[in-house]
C-alpha cells in the first residue's frame, strides 16, 4: 500500500507521498465508522522503514491543513527492529543486527519486524453527525 522505498535525494517529497497516503486511509476508515471526526491517529513506523517520523509528522500538518482532518493529532509510535529465530522461533530485539538468537545462540536470526509502516488506530469523536435521536443501549 504505502511504498517503503529510501530516496535520500527527495526524503521529504517521500515523506510527504507517505503522509496524503495516511490521510487517505483514515478517511476511509473515518468514512466506515459514520464520517465521525478524527481526533488521534496513531501510525507505526518501523525504524527500518526509512520513513522520518519528525518529516513525516511536518508533511501530515501540511496535507491535513484546510481539510476535515485538521486538528488530529499525529501520533507516531516507533516500532523496534525484531528479528525471529529460524532455529527455535524466538523473537527478539538485536543490538547492532546482531541476528545471534539469545535464546539458543544460534546465528539464525531473520527480520521479521520494525520495516512497517501502518495505522496502529483511530481515536474518533464520540458523536455521531446525521443521526440525531439514536437511542442507545
Ligand atoms: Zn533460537
Amino acid at each position: 500500500m504505502v511504498p517503503s522505498v529510501r530516496c535520500p535525494l527527495f526524503q521529504g517529497i517521500h515523506e510527504l507521498s507517505i503522509a496524503e497516503s495516511i490521510a487517505d486511509s483514515v478517511r476511509q476508515h473515518a468514512a466506515l465508522r459514520g464520517g465521525r471526526r478524527v481526533r488521534r491517529i496513531g501510525v507505526r513506523v518501523g525504524d527500518t522503514s526509512g520513513v522520518n517520523a519528525e518529516a513525516l509528522d511536518f508533511c501530515f500538518a501540511i496535507v491535513v491543513r484546510g481539510t476535515d482532518l485538521e486538528g488530529a493529532a499525529l501520533d507516531l509510535e516507533r516500532v523496534p527492529v525484531r528479528f525471529r529465530c529460524e532455529a527455535c522461533g524466538h523473537e527478539f530485539e538485536p543490538a547492532e543486527f546482531d541476528p545471534r538468537c539469545p535464546a539458543c545462540g544460534v546465528e539464525r536470526g531473520r527480520l521479521s519486524g520494525g520495516d512497517e509502516l501502518s495505522l496502529a488506530y483511530l481515536e474518533l469523536d464520540d458523536e455521531e453527525p446525521g443521526r440525531p435521536g439514536e437511542t442507545t443501549g
